[in-house]
């Protein structure tokens, strides 16, 4: 059995939460390798290392003088060294990043440098291999990550090893430069080594116990997902976000690794298992609700539409044009309504108004803002009758209107369109309706 393990910023934020993980480790000799993340919050009002690292580099940027930041993250790393009593010196590595910095060695570097040196700990407390990821990592010209290049690359140098720590969220480029993964990409990283080194399971520890049915700031204390498909959570990806970064579902998903989710400070709580396919049942009908609000429709009319051929294409070629990604393209015989988010759309509405009228030649074209989206997902909706009417019967309920239903025929979702204003109702009542009312 082999595991790769990742642990995000709040598991690696000062030397009791490395003792955890270090317990967490030991536990379990399949734990072979190790992604960390930069040390994270401490507490609520505290500053993630990444976010002092990119402080620091903006001043440095500005040719200020930058020492005092810099000291102030040295201090994270050095409390951490210290309470841990390694013998381990971080000296050297500062002074490079400084004479880095001062050589505007970029932005990347600059944030790379937090699971950088947090790597070095680790590897110094547990006693395993250190491996940069600037050396195995790779991402190309254009800056996109280079899959099979660093599956190569990567997978023939760590089988070589019995144990190592690989940190998270950075690679470099073809001209050598350190480039990092968006926020969150730390998750990336530990996928992308899980598939290097055909592990079994990929354990992405943080401080949640998994996903939860809804969003615990909506629902009080919601139940844990058991167990999700990767496909269910692209679905419900509105929520994922917050535990796992989106990407990080790719690189797993070539070979098939489940992810589990686990929780640090509960390492006992089974977490969410994130699988290609499963015949386990969800507890529920649905697997989860997910939703966000700031969304605009556009509603496009035109008489005989439906016999047109090309007028969606047209239409859609005018969000291509003006680099806006739709999310919902629901249609009746004569009308085509594109979902698209607000912010993105916000400054362009009239570029795209003019846009459609010019290629798809409509007779109107109505803007409807501050809609929300809401996802109901579930493998078990598939072949079950009567799942969209209880939604909408709550929904009712609730003195909720709906103004958009779009069920693609994978019956692995509802999407449902409501106001901004509805949005925590709506989830509510959907979330009462299948968890609450079956307990
Ligand atoms: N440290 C990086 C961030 O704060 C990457 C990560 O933790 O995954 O975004």
């Amino acid at each position: 059995m082999k595991k790769v393990v990742k642990f995000g910023g709040s598991s690696l934020a000062s030397a009791e939460q490395f003792e955890k993980v270090g317990k967490i480790i030991h536990a379990d000799t399949a734990r072979r390798f190790v992604v960390p993340s930069a040390p994270g919050k401490r507490f609520k009002e505290d500053t993630k290392v990444t976010d002092m690292l990119y402080a620091c580099y903006a001043t440095a940027e500005e040719g200020k003088d930058f020492s005092t930041q810099l000291k102030e993250i040295k201090k994270r790393y050095d409390e951490i060294i210290a309470g841990l009593k390694l013998d381990l010196s971080l000296e050297e590595e500062f002074k490079t990043i400084e004479k880095n910095f001062k050589e505007k060695a970029g932005k990347d570097y600059a944030a790379s440098r937090g699971e950088f040196l947090n790597g070095k700990i680790m590897a110094a407390y547990l006693q395993y291999q250190f491996i940069d990821s600037a050396e195995f990592i790779f991402f190309d010209e254009n800056g996109d990550f280079d899959a099979e290049k660093t599956d190569k690359a990567l997978s023939e140098r760590l089988l070589k090893e019995k144990n190592a720590v690989v940190p998270g969220f950075y690679g470099s480029t073809p001209d050598g430069k350190v480039k990092t993964f968006s926020r969150g990409g730390s998750d990336i990283t530990g996928s992308i080594v899980a598939r290097a080194v055909h592990a079994d399971i990929y354990e992405n520890w943080t401080d949640v116990s998994g996903f939860m049915i809804a969003d615990p700031r909506i629902i009080d204390n919601p139940e844990a997902i058991d167990t999700i498909t990767y496909k269910e959570l692209r679905e419900l990806s509105y929520m994922g976000a917050t535990v796992l970064h989106e990407d990080a579902i790719f690189p797993v998903r070539k070979e098939g690794i489940p992810i589990n989710i686990k929780n640090t400070n509960a390492p006992e709580d089974n977490g969410t298992w994130i699988v290609e396919s499963t015949c386990q049942k969800s507890k529920y009908v649905i697997t989860g609700i997910a939703g966000k609000k700031g969304f605009c429709a556009i509603n496009i009319e035109k008489d005989m539409m439906n016999s047109e051929i090309g007028f969606g294409r047209k239409v859609l070629n005018v969000f291509e044009d003006n680099g806006i990604s739709f999310e919902h393209v629901p249609s009746g015989i004569d009308t085509l309504t594109v979902f698209v988010h607000q912010d993105e759309f916000m400054d362009k509405e009239q570029q795209v108004v003019s846009g459609i009228h010019r290629l798809a030649k409509p007779d109107t074209i109505d803007i409807e803002a501050d809609l929300a989206l809401i996802a109901v997902v579930g493998r078990c909706m598939k072949s079950m009758r009567g799942t969209a009417g209880r939604i909408f019967s709550a929904l009712a309920h609730a003195n909720v209107n709906v103004k958009m239903i779009d069920q693609g025929s994978s019956e692995l979702n509802i999407i449902i369109g409501v106001c901004n204003s509805d949005f925590e109702a709506a989830i509510k009542a959907i979330y009462n309706i299948f968890v609450v009312s079956q307990l």
